[in-house]
Formats: C-alpha cells, sequence, structure tokens
C-alpha cells in the first residue's frame, strides 16, 4: 500500500513542491491548506483538505479518515516585515497552530513530524557559518514564533515519545525545475522575485536596502536554497524519521553566501535583462551576513544541494515572470 503523509501548509511554496516530490517518490500527500496564503492550483498530487491547522478537532477527523504515517508542517505566516506589526497573526498561526497540530497527532498517536524551521531563530550570529550550535536568539517575531514551536516540538517529543525534523532552512528560492509550480505577486517581498520582477519589467526598479556594508561589494550576504532541494531534504528527512532515526534539527543551506548585487549579476548573465535599481536605506534588522554550515544535515540525511547554485535558481524562476533563459 502506498504510504501517506499529512501535508500542512502543502498549497504553500515549500510544501506544494515536497508534495510533488512525495508523489514521484511513492508517498501520497494529504494536503491540508486553508488557502489563506497557499494556491488551490499548486496541490496536484493528492487529496485536498481545505482547514485550519487552528481546528484541533477537524485535524484528528482528517488524521482518522486518511491514516497518514508522518506529518510535515509547512503551514505559518512568513513574513517578518508583517511579524513586526501583527505579532499577534504569528503567535496565533505559528505557535498556536503548531500546538494545536501536535496536540491533534498526541491524540490520534501520529508520532513523526517534519517541521519547517527557520536561521531566522539564529538572529545575528557571533561567527559565521552558522551550524546548528549557533545559540537561537531571534531578533524579529517571526524567528520568535519558530523557536517557540521547536521547543515545544522538543518538550512534546520528550514527553509524548514522539520523533521530529526541525529543517532550518535559509533563503528558500528557486522553482519547480519541470516548471510546474511557482507563483509570485507583485506583493512579494523577498530579493529573487522582486530582482525579477524588475528585470521584467513588472516594477520600475529593485530597491538595494543598503550598499554599505562590511561585505565583499557592500550588499548583504545571504545563503540562496533552491525550493527543489528543501523538498529533497524533507524527503530525506521523512525517511530517516520512518526508519528510526532520532529526533534532530539541521540546517538546509547552500552553505556558502552570495551578494546582492551577485544575485543581480546571475540574473543579467541568464536573462540578458539587467536589473534596474535603486540604492536605498539599510532595513531594519537585516544582519550584513549569513551563511549555513550545512554539514549536519549531509551527515544525518545525505542531502547535498543540486539546484542552489544562483544560475540554475535564476534560470528556474526567471520564466514564471515571463522572462526568456538565454543561457
Ligand atoms: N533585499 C533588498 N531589496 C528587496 C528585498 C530584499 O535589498 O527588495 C535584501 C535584504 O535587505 C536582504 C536580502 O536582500 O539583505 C535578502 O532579503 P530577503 O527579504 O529576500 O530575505 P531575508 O534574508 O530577509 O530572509
Amino acid at each position: 500500500v502506498t504510504p501517506r503523509v499529512l501535508v500542512t501548509g502543502g498549497a504553500g511554496y515549500v510544501g506544494s513542491h515536497t508534495a510533488k516530490l512525495l508523489r514521484l517518490e511513492g508517498v501520497e500527500p494529504i494536503v491540508y491548506d486553508n488557502l489563506a496564503t497557499g494556491n488551490l492550483s499548486s496541490v496536484r498530487w493528492g487529496p485536498f483538505v481545505q482547514g485550519d491547522i487552528l481546528d484541533t478537532p477537524h485535524l484528528i477527523q482528517v488524521i482518522e479518515q486518511h491514516k497518514p504515517v508522518a506529518v510535515m508542517h509547512f503551514a505559518a505566516s512568513t513574513y517578518v516585515g508583517e511579524s513586526v506589526t501583527d505579532p499577534a497573526k504569528y503567535y496565533r498561526n505559528n505557535v498556536g497552530g503548531t500546538q494545536s497540530l501536535l496536540d491533534a497527532c498526541r491524540h490520534t498517536r501520529l508520532d513523526k513530524i517534519i517541521f519547517s524551521s527557520s536561521c531566522a531563530t539564529y538572529g545575528v550570529p557571533a561567527k559565521l557559518p552558522i551550524d546548528e550550535a549557533t545559540p537561537q536568539v531571534p531578533v524579529n517575531p517571526y524567528g520568535r514564533t519558530k523557536l517557540i514551536a521547536e521547543q515545544m516540538l522538543a518538550d512534546y517529543a520528550t514527553a509524548f515519545g514522539l520523533r521530529y525534523v526541525a529543517l532550518r532552512y535559509f533563503n528558500a528560492c528557486g522553482a519547480d525545475p519541470e516548471g510546474d509550480l511557482g507563483e509570485w505577486s507583485e506583493l512579494e517581498t523577498h530579493l529573487i522575485p522582486r530582482a525579477l520582477l524588475a528585470a521584467a519589467g513588472k516594477i520600475p526598479r529593485l530597491k538595494i536596502f543598503g550598499d554599505d556594508y562590511q561585505t565583499i561589494d557592500g550588499t548583504c550576504v545571504r545563503d540562496y536554497v533552491h525550493v527543489a532541494d528543501l523538498a529533497r531534504a524533507h524527503v530525506l528527512a521523512y525517511r530517516h524519521i520512518e526508519k528510526g532515526g532520532d529526533s534532530v534539527a539541521l540546517n538546509l543551506g547552500a552553505g556558502h553566501g552570495s551578494s546582492i548585487r551577485e544575485v543581480l549579476r546571475a540574473i543579467n548573465q541568464v536573462t540578458g535583462q539587467d536589473v534596474p535599481i535603486a540604492i536605498g536605506h539599510r532595513r531594519q534588522g537585516d544582519p550584513p551576513a549569513l551563511y549555513a554550515d550545512a554539514s549536519r544535515a549531509e551527515q544525518v540525511l545525505g542531502f547535498l544541494p543540486e539546484y542552489s547554485d544562483l544560475a540554475t535558481i535564476v534560470r528556474t524562476a526567471a520564466p514564471f515572470f515571463g522572462l526568456e533563459v538565454r543561457s
């Protein structure tokens, strides 16, 4: 029989890419999503249940009906800026929602969980690269809610005997290499989609938030990891937990940093388009450089990024912005 995995937030960005890969790997994804930000057109690899993670009785009913062997928990609110202006929403969905899900798991004895965490739980690290032993001192409400959810998971695991993998993503980006998934709006705040919108003439220009940092070219350095690599890591995490592996928290990153100007250069090389820019003020709370030591995910899961070079990231995402790929 085909094993099933409950995928909360499976209509969203990382969730939908992972649902697709699960299906290809012979696992049926049961997508549970309230469609607040997720997109129904991204749910094509298994049954869909519209529901909210805060609705514990509904979760219990769905788990009892479909009998998944594990849950991948993507459903969350994910905008750092919004978490500052509306922390209530973030504590409700990310902390309350995770507790609701864990209670539903406990009730149904569903004891294997893959959790979407974030490098935002580290805040501004004292040293680079960031390994998993780096103290977690988040600098915004979003990061705090993800840290609390991780801690809750660890406490539930100890008390109630469940096992988990917490995956701390660095900067998720790119799109399905086969072109099946990927949607962005003009409200998008992240660097690569905004730069592609600017390259495509859909917004006037990209504003670079500061070019006077102590980095290679003055712009901020981040670790950009392709969503197809994140999806692969989730499947590997599922295999790890399914065959009896211990609970663990792992960084998911490319393992190196890229500056904003390096990203813009890659866009130019791949599409032939220049990205119109303006230099703006530094964005509050932006550390100059963040990148992962991703070696533990390799040791524990055998995970190695395949798509997380800038050219491949741009090549897979550009078509969704109406940009031609030249190289
Ligand atoms: N950034 C920028 N202009 C934008 C969006 C982002 O200069 O319109 C910068 C941002 O300040 C950061 C980097 O690009 O240094 C990555 O930002 P993003 O919001 O994509 O991810 P974050 O690292 O904040 O999670």
